[in-house]
């Protein structure tokens, strides 16, 4: 597609995406379903009404993530409730994903002051240096994930077959070598591109960042998220993470690229 839609493209492509947005995520080589989803973010991320458009569309895409996997992938799985020994990892957010957990503990003194004091301990700390740290999430109580429903892409996408690979890697603190569902990889590849392609077409910044440090920053400054929303960086103070591998990137650079004309 290399031209803007006609009225009547765009209806027929609207009905199209309707049915495709109710479907699990289809792995394959048909871009259509990714890029609907990718229209119904930026559809979010522009809904001015919203109390949180950010946290509506990142709502959206994990819900993609959580029902495009078949049930033998959690079936497989070692993860279990108050099971939290990857919790001292680094987490890399996009700033959506920051506003959609600073929305659920914003009203939690003692949870924003963990995240401000671990922002500042282990935020610039590197992935081998914040795994010998064993510091452990601030969003954890009692082992549980107290922003569970909320939690980022990245630790929804984290999730181990074998038990014994993650103490080993996270409390013995060998070689990590977690063994993980093929589903679960591909799911979360394409639900990652769809969301940097969409923040991309909805023109807005797609840097990806530390979860504490973009937490911290977020929850010190007032109406932060309809700010960055509007062009503001929020995140101009937190070091960026490294940007998306070559493959990666290309891959957000074709769907956007397939996707512009119809946004
Ligand atoms: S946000 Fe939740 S799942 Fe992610 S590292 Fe923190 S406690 Fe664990």
């Amino acid at each position: 597609m290399s031209e803007r839609l006609s009225r009547p493209e765009r209806r027929s492509l609207q009905k199209q995406d309707a049915q495709l947005l109710g479907l699990p995520l289809a792995m394959g080589t048909d871009p259509r379903p990714v890029a609907a989803h990718i229209r119904h973010v930026i559809k979010l991320l522009r809904s001015p009404q919203a109390k949180s458009p950010c946290s509506d569309a990142i709502a959206h895409v994990t819900s993609v993530y959580d029902r495009s996997l078949p049930a033998s992938a959690q079936t497989m799985l070692a993860c279990r409730k108050g099971c939290s020994h990857c919790c001292t990892q680094l987490v890399v957010v996009t700033a959506p994903e920051a506003f959609f957990v600073a929305a659920q503990i914003r009203k939690q003194p003692k949870t924003v002051a963990a995240v401000v004091e671990a922002a500042r301990d282990t935020g610039t700390l590197s992935l081998e240096e914040r795994l010998r740290a064993k510091s452990m999430c601030p969003m954890l109580d009692a082992a549980i994930c107290s922003v569970y429903a909320a939690r980022p892409l990245g630790c929804h996408g984290f999730v181990s077959t074998n038990l014994n690979a993650c103490l080993a890697a996270f409390e013995r603190l060998e070689t990590p070598d977690i063994p993980m569902p093929q589903d679960n990889i591909s799911v979360l590849y394409a639900c990652r591109m769809l969301l940097l392609a969409a923040l991309r077409l909805a023109g807005l910044r797609d840097s990806t960042y530390e979860m504490n440090s973009a937490l911290a920053a977020i929850l010190t400054e007032d109406n932060a998220e309809p700010r960055w929303l509007t062009g503001e960086d929020i995140l101009a103070g937190v070091k960026p993470a490294a940007p998306p591998p070559p493959q990666f990137e290309d891959a957000i650079r074709k769907m956007a690229a397939f996707v512009s004309p119809t946004v």
